[in-house]
C-alpha cells in the first residue's frame, strides 16, 4: 500500500444516541472485506450523503460508518481478474456509502461487481462532477427516450432544477434538443439554468398554484422530478397524453396525493428511477452516453464546486437546506 494509514470521514453513534461526524485516521485492516481496494482521488456530495452525515437510518445501516455514495480513483490491489493495480475506476451507488463504507475516504475496499472502469474520455474528476446525480439524470433521460418522447413532443419539466440531478438533467435534455422548463426555488440560479439551456424557468410556488383538480391542462411531454410529494402530484396531473414522468427524489416529500385519472385517461407513465441497483450492462451504457453524446458543454465550468474533506460538513448542511447549486466535488488528500 502507498500509505500506512489514511483519512476518512467517520460517522459514529454514542451510547446515548448522539451522532457525530469527524475526519479520523484509519489503518487498512479497518477497511471492510472486498475484492478491489481503491485509492480514492475524488468523491462528491449528494443529498444522500448529507443524510448519512446525520446518521439517517434510511442510508446508514451500521455504525461506525463512512459516507460517500460516489468514488473515483486508482486500483491499488485486486483479487478480481477484471481489475489490476493502476486501473482508473469509478463507483456510483451499488451500496457504497450505505451498506459499504463509502467514498469520503482516501481508500475504499469494495466488491468488484460495483466497480466501473473510468468511462473515457471523462477524467476521474469529471466523472465525479456527474457522480450519482449525473448518473441518475442519465437514467431519467434514458427512460424518456425509451418511452419514445421525442423533442417535438413538447415541453419537458425538471424540478429541483438547480440541484445536482436537476441541473445535469436540464443540461443533457437541452443538449438533446428538448424544450426544458426548469422549476426552481432559487432566483439566484436563473442565470445558470439559462446557460445550461433551460427555455423557461418557473418558481416552485407557481407550479403549486395550478389548483387541485384531478387533471390539469396537459402541459408536459415528459418530466424529471427530483422533489416528489405535491410537486410530483401536480406534474402528473398536468402531464400530457402518453407522457413519461420520471421520479427519483423526495426532497419535497415522500407521499403522493393523486387519483388514477392521469394514468387511465391520458396514458401517463410514471417511471421510477433507482440508481443504486442498476444492472451493470445498463450502468455502462449510461456512462458511455454521459461520456460522449450527452455530455453538456458546461459540465466543468458551470456545475462544479470543489471542496476538501474538512469542508464536507459545511457543504452537506447547505445541501440539506436546499441551498446548494450544481455539483459539489470532494478532493481527497493525496
Ligand atoms: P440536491 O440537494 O443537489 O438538489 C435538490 C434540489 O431540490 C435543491 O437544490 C432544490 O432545488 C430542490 N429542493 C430542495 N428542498 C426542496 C423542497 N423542500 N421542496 C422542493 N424542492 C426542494 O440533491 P440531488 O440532486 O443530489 O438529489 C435530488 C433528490 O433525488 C434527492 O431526494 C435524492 O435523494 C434523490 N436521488 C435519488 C436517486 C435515485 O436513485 N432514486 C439518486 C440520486 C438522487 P431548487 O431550489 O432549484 O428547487
Amino acid at each position: 500500500m502507498p500509505h500506512e494509514s489514511f483519512q476518512a470521514m467517520l460517522v459514529r453513534k454514542s451510547q446515548a444516541g448522539r451522532i457525530t461526524a469527524a475526519i479520523e485516521t484509519l489503518s487498512f485492516d479497518q477497511l471492510p472485506p472486498g475484492q478491489v481496494t481503491i485509492h480514492v482521488l475524488y468523491s462528491s456530495l449528494n443529498y444522500k450523503d448529507a443524510l448519512a452525515l446525520e446518521g439517517h437510518p434510511g442510508v446508514v445501516r451500521a455504525f461506525p460508518h463512512v459516507p460517500g455514495i460516489d468514488a473515483a480513483g486508482v486500483v491499488v490491489e485486486s483479487n478480481d481478474p477484471r481489475y489490476a493495480s493502476g486501473d482508473e475506476v469509478i463507483i456510483t451507488g451499488g451500496g457504497l456509502g450505505e451498506r459499504i463504507w463509502g467514498g469520503l475516504s482516501q481508500f475504499v475496499r469494495v466488491p468488484a461487481e460495483i466497480v466501473v472502469p473510468r468511462p473515457a474520455p471523462l477524467s476521474l474528476q469529471e466523472c465525479m462532477i456527474y457522480g450519482t446525480a449525473g448518473f441518475t439524470a442519465g437514467l431519467c433521460v434514458a427512460e424518456i427516450e425509451r418511452h419514445d418522447v421525442a423533442p417535438e413532443a413538447g415541453d419537458v419539466v425538471v424540478t429541483g432544477a438547480s440541484g445536482g440531478v436537476g441541473s445535469i438533467a436540464v443540461a443533457i435534455l437541452a443538449r438533446l434538443g428538448y424544450r426544458v422548463t426548469a422549476v426552481t426555488g432559487k432566483s439566484a440560479a436563473h442565470d445558470l439554468l439559462r446557460r445550461l439551456g433551460a427555455a423557461e424557468i418557473v418558481g416552485r410556488e407557481a407550479l403549486h398554484e395550478a389548483g387541485d383538480r384531478p387533471l390539469l391542462k396537459a402541459r408536459w411531454a415528459a418530466a424529471v422530478d427530483t422533489v416528489g410529494g405535491d410537486l410530483l402530484a401536480t406534474i402528473l396531473r398536468g402531464a400530457g397524453p402518453h407522457s413519461c414522468v420520471t421520479a427519483c427524489g423526495l426532497v419535497g416529500g415522500d407521499h403522493l396525493n393523486l387519483t388514477v385519472y392521469p394514468f387511465i385517461l391520458r396514458g401517463v407513465t410514471l417511471a421510477g428511477i433507482n440508481s443504486v441497483d442498476t444492472p451493470m450492462p445498463q450502468r455502462r451504457m449510461i456512462w458511455e452516453k454521459l461520456a460522449e453524446p450527452w455530455r453538456p458543454a458546461g459540465l466543468n465550468e458551470l456545475l462544479q464546486t470543489e471542496i476538501d474533506l474538512d469542508q464536507v460538513a459545511e457543504y452537506a448542511g447547505r445541501l440539506k437546506a436546499g441551498q446548494a447549486i450544481g455539483r459539489i466535488v470532494v478532493r481527497l488528500p493525496r
